[in-house]
């Protein structure tokens, strides 16, 4: 792989000095569990249900979400087939460890860690057996990281899921890094844990409004997850909290027990996602149980 990759940079450079082409490698070439995004821009998910992602530019590579040490073995492999130059950040989305483990892999690599303040301090107080404390944290709602002509953008939209969670926007390419609080083609997770459901609902609008078309989402449930997805699957994900709400309401009008509410409610709509037979009684009685005792998780403005 490592040998085809370097023989098609150098039949590239001739390319490109002949200003016939871009330099990026193309699709065939591309390292396993790797897409192509948009100009130097590129997916990377191994199969393990989290997807990475990466942009190269002409100083270093910027990697977004290292997962665990066996995901971030993996990514820094796919990076380093696809590029010479080195890794300059890692970026964490939030302080889950499932998310933020596998950082000293990216460490050892020379890359800085990078979260934000309040992940931060999580992470210093909770850690995960595979995870290291981040070497730089960031606070505020915007953090702009620059590596050669390339621009980051690291938005913190307040309480929604997690601590610190960052929503990151490629102006450039119009591309963005979305964990967790959108995944295509899914219901919510689970139980919904650690999500205030109400700010999560503000947050999604607040996405809508950043400057990207394409986003790619940690976890994807549509057919070709490493594509990524668009605006249309975040509005999707808002609507279905809506429609949850809608249909709960729905059964407290027609005098459904409460306690019977979250077993008989049904969006035949999106029964097609991923998670509806599992998880739409759980959502159910987490949407619930959010408007019954009042938003959790919560915690006052610093
Ligand atoms: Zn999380």
């Amino acid at each position: 792989m490592r040998t085809r990759a370097r023989a098609f940079r150098i039949i590239l450079a001739a390319a490109v000095g002949s200003g016939i082409c871009s330099p990026l490698i193309s699709a065939q070439d591309l390292p396993d569990h790797t897409a192509r995004i948009a100009d130097g821009v590129y997916s990377y998910g191994p199969g393990d249900d989290y997807i990475s992602m990466f942009v190269v530019t002409d100083e270093g590579v910027i990697a977004f979400e290292s997962v665990s040490s066996e995901h971030s073995t993996g990514f820094l492999q796919a990076i380093q087939e696809v590029t010479d130059e080195p890794v300059r950040f890692l970026l964490h989305s939030h302080n889950h460890w499932d998310h933020a483990s596998g950082g000293q892999v990216f460490k050892d690599a020379g890359a800085t860690l990078v979260a934000h303040a309040e992940a931060y301090a999580w992470m210093e107080a909770n850690p995960g057996p595979d995870m290291v404390v981040p070497d730089e944290s960031w606070s505020g709602s915007r953090h702009d990281i620059t590596l050669g002509a390339t621009t980051v953008e690291l938005h913190y939209l307040g309480m929604n899921h997690g601590l610190g969670m960052t929503v990151f926007v490629l102006p450039e390419q119009r591309v963005a890094y979305i964990a967790d609080l959108a995944v295509p083609n899914r219901v919510m997770f689970s139980v919904v844990p650690d999500f205030n459901i109400r700010e999560w609902e503000r947050s999604l609008e607040e996405i809508l409004d950043l400057d990207f078309d394409r986003a790619v989402f940690t976890h994807n449930m549509a057919s070709e997850p490493l594509q990524g997805g668009t605006k249309q699957d975040v509005q999707d994900n808002l609507q279905f909290i809506r429609d949850l709400r809608a249909a709960i309401y729905a059964e407290f009008q027609k005098g459904t027990n409460p306690m019977a509410v979250p077993g008989v409610v049904r969006l035949p709509q999106y029964e097609d996602w991923a998670g509806y037979d599992q998880w739409l009684e759980m959502n159910a009685w987490r949407v619930m149980m959010d408007d019954w005792m009042g938003p959790f998780p919560w915690r006052p403005e610093d």
